[in-house]
């Protein structure tokens, strides 16, 4: 780098970019919320002239801006840490995620922290939390004894990224996709997901034209697709890569989002990465498939074909359950936002009750162990489904069954967390669950450290966890009252949950753990707060804006159509009645929009959002898409549901090959 040449027109195209990825939220967001600033490799030639611009410029970056930046961190959500007479923050490339270069600029991960060293993103937070599972993990196989080789233990993530995708055309004509990531009007098309339809169907041309860019241009940069298909709602679609390491993984995700987006742009198409742009119809997700491993190859979520290896399992499996029974209120909030709150709890995602699924037949398992079992022996070569026939090829079946309903359901060599947001970046809840399994090994340890026998530590741990383990029906109404029975915390919404951020007990956590200060917990609280009040507020502007000065014009213009022929008839009658209430509960939401105690702090505002704007909206909405399936077709302003999740597919023109 510090080779002095001359420009060549093509190096002057060269950038390298710091990304970073403040503490902001991405459900009103096109594409990745990541920060990134344009760097050129460029610098003046002082050598030749201390004059800058007088002699010529060398292709080269200074060694400390290309590792290293400083910059206004007040701008970003701080939660107080930085002020705009105190703003110095600093990114720093995070030396285990490598660089990699996209569309001619070097992408430099990065965390991002104040000048005292305060985190500002959701990286730091996830290295942090890295380093604790690095240190418990080894503290614990060191307690476990014979695994003397292992040097560092590490946390894997293969994420799998849901998206709609809408023509650019319906995009720009709703401003609520367009400010909000969501629909805030709209009634669902007549035919939505009722046949099963859309679920790894054939991909439209467009789409998979589409897919195999993003496919190809994110394995330039070392992030192999190993999926990609049709979601379960019309218009939705899924990508995943092979796994990695989290952080590495987290910064995938993030320029993968972009990646999209932008491939999107080309073929007039729009990705949207919000938990829930249409009512009525399946929301996204984005799966966080995780695992704790070691440099040596051992994974302690996957029970392999060994005593040492099912021991392993058991041990691992039990941290777990401390964390996620400890730590419950923690792990509640690594997923609780604005965008979220649409789909915990509505038959699509697991309910915003945290729990653990390790598989029937583990579960048994766990109370043999806790009666004084065995920790080994839980382990299979796989069993043969009987097909009942001759020509299908052999099924090997799995140890356990598939649970789509639950939080943290185990998959064979891994746990899937199936309730992140689409629109959330995998470094803040990945580090959230880091930080509590890291806790819930150093509980274990300091058991052995105190003298217990590993088996009989691992029994107690399940013992006094034992509430968090659900293997049945996470969607069921008997779960959430068996759940309350057990006492296990249900955080019905993002705000709810965020009362218990800054807990006094998540405060110990993350203190003990070295994850955040007990300012760090104080700030990001308050991000949260502000990020939910943010995009409420957002929310019940545009839908007011949208009625005010569109759908309201449109159930006038339709009103007099009607008035022509007979302001008797029940036609007339109707939709007079409809749009006025179309106009009183606008009004409504403008008197609670100018009520907003603006003056407030974060978490009173987020409250009197939750409390009075949602239910308004809610209100709103109805009346609205009332209005919408009276207003005759034509005059109604806003691309209808079905114009946006069912056009699109036919964009683009089917490549045909040419047969010679
Ligand atoms: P599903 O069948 O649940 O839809 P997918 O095949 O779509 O699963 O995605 C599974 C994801 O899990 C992939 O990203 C894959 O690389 C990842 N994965 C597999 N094994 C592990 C592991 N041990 N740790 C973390 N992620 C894993
Ligand atoms: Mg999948």
């Amino acid at each position: 780098m510090d080779k002095r040449k001359t420009l060549s027109a093509q190096q002057l195209n060269t950038c390298c970019a710091h990304r970073f990825f403040p503490i902001r939220t991405g459900s009103g967001n096109v594409g990745s919320t990541a920060g990134m600033k344009h760097d050129a490799f460029i610098d003046p030639d002082w050598a030749a002239n201390r004059i800058p611009g007088l002699k010529p410029f060398l292709a080269k970056m200074p060694k400390g801006r290309l590792f290293n930046g400083e910059t206004d961190g007040s701008s970003f959500p701080n939660g107080g840490l930085r002020e705009t007479h105190s703003a110095a923050a600093f990114t720093a490339w995070d030396r285990g995620s490598p660089p990699f270069i996209h569309d001619g600029t070097c992408y430099i991960p990065c965390a991002f922290v104040s000048h005292l060293g305060c985190a500002l993103d959701d990286k730091s937070p996830l290295l942090r939390a890295q380093d604790a599972v690095n240190r418990e993990g080894l503290r614990l196989l060191k307690n476990l004894g014979g695994y003397g080789d292992v040097k560092q233990v590490l946390s894997f993530l293969g994420w799998e990224q849901e998206f709609f995708v809408v023509s650019k055309e319906a995009y720009l004509a709703r401003p609520d996709l367009r400010a909000c990531g969501r629909t805030l009007m709209g009634t669902p098309p007549t035919k939505g997901q009722q046949m099963n339809l859309n679920y790894f169907a054939v991909m439209p041309s467009s789409i998979k034209a589409c897919m195999d860019e993003v496919q190809a241009a994110l394995l330039k940069i070392g992030c192999p697709l190993n999926v990609y298909h049709n979601e379960v709602a019309p218009g939705q679609h899924e990508i995943s890569p092979f796994f990695t390491v989290t952080n590495i993984s987290a910064d995938l995700n993030q320029i993968a989002m972009q990646i999209c987006c932008e491939a999107g742009a080309r073929h007039g198409l729009v990705f949207l990465f919000h938990e829930k742009p249409f009512a009525g119809i399946n929301g996204s997700g984005k799966h966080n498939n995780w695992s704790i491993g070691t440099d040596t190859g051992l994974n302690f979520f996957s029970p392999g074909k060994t005593e040492k290896s099912s021991e392993l399992f058991s041990v691992g499996v039990a941290c777990l359950t401390f964390a996620l029974n400890q730590h419950n209120a923690v792990i509640r909030n690594s997923v609780a936002c604005a965008g979220n709150d649409h789909r915990h709890g509505a038959q699509e995602a697991p309910p915003a009750i945290i729990s653990l699924h390790p598989g029937a037949d583990f579960e048994q398992r766990i109370d043999g162990i806790i009666k004084g079992g065995p920790l080994a022996s839980y382990y299979t070569e796989g069993t043969n489904v009987d097909v009942k026939c001759a020509n299908l090829n052999e099924v090997v079946r799995g140890l356990e069954d598939r649970n789509r309903t639950a939080p943290f359901p185990f998959c064979g060599n891994r746990f899937e967390f199936r309730a992140v947001g689409s629109s959330q970046n995998c470094a803040f809840p990945m580090a959230l669950v880091n930080t509590a399994m890291a806790d819930g090994m150093r509980a274990l340890s300091e058991r052995i450290e105190g003298g217990a026998q590993v088996r009989d530590a691992v029994a107690q741990l399940y013992q006094e966890n034992r509430r968090v383990i659900f293997t049945g029906d996470n969607y069921s109404a008997e779960w959430v009252l068996e759940a309350e029975r057990r006492g296990l915390p249900h955080l019905k919404d993002a705000v709810e949950a965020h009362h218990y951020f800054a807990s006094a007990e998540a405060k110990a956590l993350f203190t003990r753990m070295g994850v955040l200060t007990e300012a760090e917990v104080d700030a990001r609280a308050e991000c949260l707060f502000e990020n939910y009040a943010a995009t409420l507020e957002v929310e019940a502007t545009t839908l007011m804006e949208m009625i005010k000065t569109g759908a309201e014009a449109a159930c006038y213009a339709d009103l007099a159509i009607y008035a022509q022929v007979d302001r008797t008839s029940k036609a007339f009658l109707k939709r007079a009645s409809v749009y006025t209430s179309l106009t009183e509960s606008c009004e409504e939401l403008e008197a609670a929009l100018s009520k907003v105690p603006t003056d407030a702090s974060p978490e009173t505002l987020a409250v009197y959002c939750r409390d009075v704007l949602k239910p308004v909206m809610g209100a709103v909405r109805v009346v609205c898409d009332t209005a919408e399936q009276l207003c005759r077709k034509g005059l109604w302003p806003f691309p209808s549901y079905t114009d946006c999740v069912f056009t699109h597919h036919f964009n683009a023109p089917i490549k045909i090959e040419k047969c010679e």
